[in-house]
Parts: structure tokens; C-alpha cells; sequence
């Protein structure tokens, strides 16, 4: 028994716990903070948020796409762009390895999927990082691709949405990575000077390189809760300042009472308020007002 109350009820799983029972691969997953037992099918329609605890699990650039376009229907551009492994570099491995591990992991180039679709039927352009590919961390392809959205936006007079979900700049490029923090900021600026709507959703993680460049220049930014968002993280703060941090330091609802987040929003919301922005933005446009009400 040792210190459990004699009055407590064990939990029934959802699903059967029993070992011995063999489920095929892919029909059920483990909820990473909850441990409960899940069907696969019933997370992916919940938009992988765990039923029971409400713990949002990381997705992929593809499901983010699918999530946000309408009918989950978009075109892939960008495709086909390799790093030149600029500093031959390697740490315990080689770089190049640890390209060809992620690639074949995740079935992308690099850490970043970008797509054309629609939201409430008006044309956006997408640019989605992917944690999965090395941590989602920003190099000079990640950097290109969101550029290169960004452009798409600008020629075509359409809203920009980013993904951010990355621990910052790709070490393994060096300077080559810390050069796409201007790049995309820049290409974040002749958007806004062109006054074409850019919003950024900020997934767990938002940090480092990333947060300290496009991901933080949204006209509107949107956290999904719980969010890590911040530049260093916590512990090397809490050393540095020789205190401790408030609860909830760099969390989203931090975040936005701190004025760096506009919305915390569950995921299932996201969708629903990215198309009402994407609408009030152009319709308002069209319209030459600005008076609806999100
Ligand atoms: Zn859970």
C-alpha cells in the first residue's frame, strides 16, 4: 500500500493497459505529460490535444498546414532548397548525417514547409517550422523559406502566416544562421511598409533566434497555450540574475500579460480566429474600414 490513501479509486485507461495485447503500430499513441493510453485517430481529430489532460502535443509543419488551410487543402512552393553545409561542420556527428537522419525522419528538406491555400476562402501564405528536423532550428534554408514566403506575400498582396515551433538558430551553420535573423526581419519589414497582413502563431517553443526575429514582428501574434516562448532559456536567466524567476516565467500567458503575445488561444481555436483575422484583414481592406470586431 505504502502511502496511498486506502480511499483512493484507481483510474480506468481509456484503453486497455494490459501488455499482451498486441495493437498494430500507429493505432495508438501515449500522451507525453499524462501517459494515457490514446487512439491515434481520436488525438489527430482532437488536433492533438490530449482529451484527458489538454496537453498539446507537438505537430509537424504538414499537420499545422492542414490545420489552418480550408478543407486542409494547400499547395507546397518552395521545395528542393539544401544547405551547403557552409562550416563542414561536426560535433559528435557529422553535420551532414544529422541532415540525412532528419530527412528521412520526417520526409522534409529542412525544418520548414511552406504552402499556398485558402481561409475563408481568401488566399494566405503559410510558412510552418517543423521540430521534428533538428529541433526546428532556423539555418540558412529555414531563413530562405520564410523569406522567400514573405516575398510571396508581398508580390501577390496576400496575408503571411508563420508557424514558429524551434529552439532558435542552427548552431551548425554559425553565422550563417544568425545572418537569417536579419533576413527574415527584414523581409517582415516591406511587408509591414506594404501593409500586407502578416500574423505570427507561436507553437512550444518559440525561443532563441527565432523569437528574437520574424516570429516576434506579427501584426498579430498568437500563442498556443502553454507556449515556451523567450530568447535564453530559464535556468541560464535564473543564473544569470543570481534569483529566482515568477511562476509561469516565458509561458505564453506570461508572455502575453508582459505585452509580447496579443491572443493565447487552445489549438482548436486557432484555426477559428486565424480565419476571422485573415477576413476582418482583407475584407477591410477591400472595403477601405476597419471595424470589425474580432
Ligand atoms: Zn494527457
Amino acid at each position: 500500500m505504502g502511502n496511498k490513501p486506502w480511499y483512493k479509486k484507481e483510474r480506468k485507461p481509456l484503453i486497455a493497459q494490459d501488455n499482451s495485447i498486441e495493437i498494430p503500430p500507429g493505432l495508438v499513441e501515449t500522451c507525453k505529460n499524462c501517459n494515457e493510453r490514446l487512439y491515434t485517430k481520436q488525438l489527430a481529430e482532437n488536433y492533438w490535444v490530449c482529451p484527458k489532460c489538454d496537453h498539446h502535443h507537438r505537430i509537424t509543419s504538414r499537420n499545422w498546414l492542414e490545420i489552418l488551410f480550408d478543407n486542409s487543402e494547400f499547395e507546397v512552393f518552395d521545395q528542393g532548397i539544401y544547405t551547403t553545409n557552409p562550416l563542414k561542420f561536426y560535433d559528435s556527428k557529422n553535420y551532414v548525417d544529422r541532415l540525412d537522419a532528419a530527412r528521412k525522419k520526417t520526409q522534409l528538406d529542412d525544418a520548414c514547409l511552406n504552402g499556398i491555400g485558402k481561409m475563408n476562402g481568401h488566399p494566405v501564405v503559410v510558412s510552418a517550422l517543423d521540430f521534428f528536423f533538428l529541433g526546428g532550428s532556423m539555418g540558412s534554408v529555414v531563413g530562405e523559406k520564410v523569406t522567400r514566403a514573405a516575398e510571396k506575400s508581398l508580390k501577390e498582396k496576400i496575408p503571411l502566416v508563420t508557424v514558429s515551433c524551434s529552439g532558435g538558430a542552427r548552431m551548425q551553420e554559425g553565422m550563417f544562421s544568425l545572418m537569417q535573423m536579419a533576413k527574415t526581419s527584414h523581409a517582415c519589414g516591406k511587408l509591414r511598409r506594404a501593409g500586407v497582413p502578416f500574423i505570427s502563431i507561436l507553437a512550444d517553443p518559440s525561443t532563441a533566434g527565432v523569437m528574437a526575429s520574424f516570429a516576434s514582428l506579427g501584426d498579430i501574434i498568437i500563442a498556443e497555450q502553454n507556449a515556451l516562448i523567450g530568447f535564453a532559456g530559464p535556468r541560464v536567466i535564473a543564473q544569470t540574475i543570481g534569483g529566482e524567476l515568477p511562476e509561469g516565467f516565458q509561458r505564453a500567458n506570461f508572455c502575453k500579460e508582459h505585452g509580447m503575445v496579443d491572443i493565447v488561444l487552445h489549438r482548436s481555436q486557432i484555426p477559428v480566429i486565424l480565419r476571422r483575422l485573415i477576413s476582418m484583414f482583407t475584407e477591410s481592406a477591400d472595403q477601405g474600414t476597419n471595424h470589425i470586431s474580432v
